[in-house]
């Protein structure tokens, strides 16, 4: 959606294809980064974008064990906004498409399911996608694959799946909020369990860490055991875990960390988690797609104007974007495998783990935390100007 933003408000045709009839998921993550608002700033929509809805999460906390950790101060960040906005990604992507229809080139199809590509002579010319009124067929000069970590786009094209692996999966539920809850997003992690809390004003988001593939083994215990590990880790929930009736209010979301060896072919590119699945760790998959969208419209845009891109052009966005992807995919497998994995695996109480206690120590790591974060490697910024307002809707 940011990609046919940027290239629809830099001149070019683009047609969005979303397979769903609205953007109502809500297991997408809610963050809207630092930096993503410093492209929103850049791109003169900042102000209109913070009357929406939202929440600003300047500092976090996480607990381990019966110890809370200071994790994270954005407030020191050397961008406009020195927070994170948590903002439902229904009302975000809403946001997004609303500014781009403004511009004559930009076209969104909802309900469309890309189910397969088209190919002559070597190169991708298109997809096929499924609609209610039948098969459709869509013919572009460059075909960009941002269907997320279940990509059919990079599955279709036979692209090299690097699996880098996680050792969790997410139970997604949530629970009512009430006054006199806490305001704050948090953390807790103790032996053998992981609880991520998101403020949504009226309900707590929740995010149940368990060990990878572990589903089975607590479906089979049945929900009332579910219910009663929950409240147990979280007394302040015991009051509303009667609130999971059925399995229907549990999502089990499958926490997939990899990337392509080659993000293109001729025609094609993949950005976003088709090009590299995020694990949820640190919340910041959605940096990195919305940091893919910038690099790509800024190295392509003209090119795709001029309808002459050439695969060394593919080639030059995954230069681009392989070292952010690379070096963030690290740090949370780091995490992964020194934090969490250890307290998914531990039957007794948790201390807290180096990383941390380095991080309580030192003030000065609280701050390059916020900026590997909110900001991530290599932030990219809006180059592409505005094509001509005049010929805008
Ligand atoms: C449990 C969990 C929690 C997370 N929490 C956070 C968080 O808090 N913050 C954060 O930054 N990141 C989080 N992430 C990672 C984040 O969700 C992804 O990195 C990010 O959404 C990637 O964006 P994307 O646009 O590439 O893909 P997506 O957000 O997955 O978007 C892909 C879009 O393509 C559509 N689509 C899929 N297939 C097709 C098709 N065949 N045809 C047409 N349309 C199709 C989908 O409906 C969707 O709208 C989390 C991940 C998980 C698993």
């Amino acid at each position: 959606m940011m990609l046919g933003f940027l290239l629809a408000r830099a001149g070019v045709d683009v047609q969005v294809l979303e397979k769903h009839g609205d953007f109502l998921r809500d297991f997408r993550g809610d963050t809207v980064h630092p930096s993503t608002l410093e492209v929103i700033y850049e791109l003169g929509i900042l102000e209109e974008f913070l009357k929406r809805p939202h929440q600003e999460v300047r500092d976090l906390a996480g607990q381990v064990g019966s110890e809370t950790v200071p994790i994270a101060d954005f407030t020191h960040l050397p961008t406009h906004c020195k927070f994170t906005a948590l903002m439902p990604q229904w009302d975000f992507l809403n946001f997004i498409a609303e500014k781009a229809k403004h511009y004559p080139g930009f076209h969104l199809k909802m309900q469309a399911e890309v189910t397969d590509l088209i190919k002559e002579d070597g190169n991708i010319v298109g997809v096929q996608a499924k609609t209610p009124t039948g098969t459709l067929e869509m013919r572009a000069s460059l075909t960009i694959g941002a269907d997320g970590r279940h990509s059919v786009v990079r599955e279709r094209a036979g692209l090299e799946v690097v699996n880098v692996g996680a050792p969790m999966d997410v139970l997604w539920m949530r629970f009512s909020r009430k006054n006199s809850d806490p305001e704050q997003t948090f953390g807790h992690i103790d032996a053998g369990k992981m609880l991520v809390m998101l403020n949504r004003e009226e309900y707590w988001q929740c995010a149940f860490v368990i060990p990878k593939g572990g589903f089975d083994e607590i479906r089979q215990k049945g929900l009332p055991a579910l219910r009663e590990e929950i409240a147990n880790f979280s007394p302040a929930l015991r009051d509303r875990v009667e609130e999971l009736r059925d399995w229907k209010d549990v999502s089990l979301l499958t926490v997939a960390v990899d990337r392509l060896a080659r993000w293109h072919l001729p025609g094609l590119l993949c950005i976003g988690d088709s090009a590299h699945a995020m694990s949820p760790i640190g919340g910041v998959g959605i940096n990195l797609a919305i940091q893919d969208a910038v690099a790509t419209a800024n190295i392509l845009s003209e090119k795709l104007r001029e309808g002459a891109v050439r695969e060394s052009d593919l080639r030059a966005v995954q230069q681009r974007r392989m070292f952010p992807t690379r070096a963030t995919q690290g740090l949370q497998v780091f995490v992964q495998n020194r934090i969490i994995k250890r307290a998914l695996g531990s039957t007794k109480p948790l201390r807290l783990p180096w990383p941390l206690k380095l991080v309580r120590r030192w003030s000065v790591l609280r701050r390059i935390l916020p900026r590997i974060v909110g900001v991530g490697f290599r932030p990219e910024h809006v180059k592409t100007p505005e094509a001509n307002i005049a010929t805008a809707k």
